[in-house]
């Protein structure tokens, strides 16, 4: 008489195994609309165009705001070409007039 006791199956119970995807180091690529060098989200500012606001094209900081989004080096030659061109208009694709520019912040402070 053969009895089969004990477990059926194997019970393991650990070794689970979780697959998680690592995103760390390159980031996504973007590409700056006003010298179309490529660079990560960290070295460049992020623009939104809020058509709700004036001026309608707003610094994202935090490249948090939700819209399509424009990234730009945060040097002032870039930043001057970006606001002097129709950089903008062509990657918000639409129209954009001088006064939805963002004002350009590069006045030089001189701490007397
Ligand atoms: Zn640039």
């Amino acid at each position: 008489m053969i009895r089969t006791t004990g477990p059926l199956g194997a019970s393991g119970g650990a070794g689970a195994v979780e697959s998680f995807i690592v995103n760390v180091g390159d980031g996504p690529v973007r590409t700056c609309i006003a010298c179309r060098q490529k660079a990560g989200r960290d070295e460049l500012t992020r623009f939104v165009f809020r058509p709700d606001q004036h001026p309608a094209v707003v610094r994202d900081v935090s490249a948090t705001l939700p819209g399509r989004g424009a990234w730009v080096h945060p040097d002032a030659k870039c930043l001057d070409k970006a606001l002097t061109t129709a950089a903008f208009a062509r990657s918000f694709r639409t129209k954009i007039t001088a006064s939805d520019l963002p004002r350009p912040d590069t006045e030089p402070k001189e701490n007397g």
